[in-house]
């Protein structure tokens, strides 16, 4: 249970509504998401007040603010979340060396390739990402590995790492 964590409010943040990431909202009363991801959510059983956030968007823990970034492509209103204090990147399924599930009609591998060369931007702003599958952590240079095979995949080649 969280709540052993911390006598603090929490909030629960999820980078995107997959099954295998909202399974534990029911926890709580509100969840903060990207608004493009609530139709998402619901269809996959999410429940609780939704809280819509948004790129550029600064969530202040105290002193440990958490600045949000879209990347849309493996679903529609994934985001990344940068730990500005400590200088992580919570990737989401976006950014991992395990598989990334592209298949099925929410998904759109241009999209995603254009996310992640936005998130490229940010990475003066963190060392390491928390990936939430694979390996944890893992190195900032995935960022350009993942373009990369995504980008052979979207030309029909098969790319393995
Ligand atoms: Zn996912």
């Amino acid at each position: 249970m969280a709540q052993t964590i911390t006598d603090l409010p929490l909030i629960l943040i999820n980078t995107h509504a997959d099954p295998d990431h909202i399974s534990g909202n029911g926890g709580f009363d509100e969840v903060y998401m990207s608004p493009k991801e609530e139709g998402n959510y619901r269809e996959n059983g999410g429940t609780g007040s939704f809280h819509p956030i948004h790129e550029g968007e600064v969530i202040d823990l105290g002193d440990r603010p958490l600045r949000i970034i879209d990347i849309p492509g493996h679903t529609p209103g994934s985001i990344a979340i940068i730990d500005e204090k400590n200088r992580i990147l919570i990737s989401g399924d976006s950014v991992q060396d395990g598989d990334i599930f592209m298949f099925g009609p929410m998904r759109n591998l241009e999209r995603y390739i254009e996310s992640l060369k936005h998130l490229e931007k940010f990475t003066d702003m963190f060392d390491e990402i928390y990936a939430m599958h694979g390996s944890f952590p893992v190195k900032c240079d995935l960022i350009e590995k993942v373009i990369e095979g995504a980008q052979l995949i979207k030309v029909g080649k098969t790319w393995l790492c």
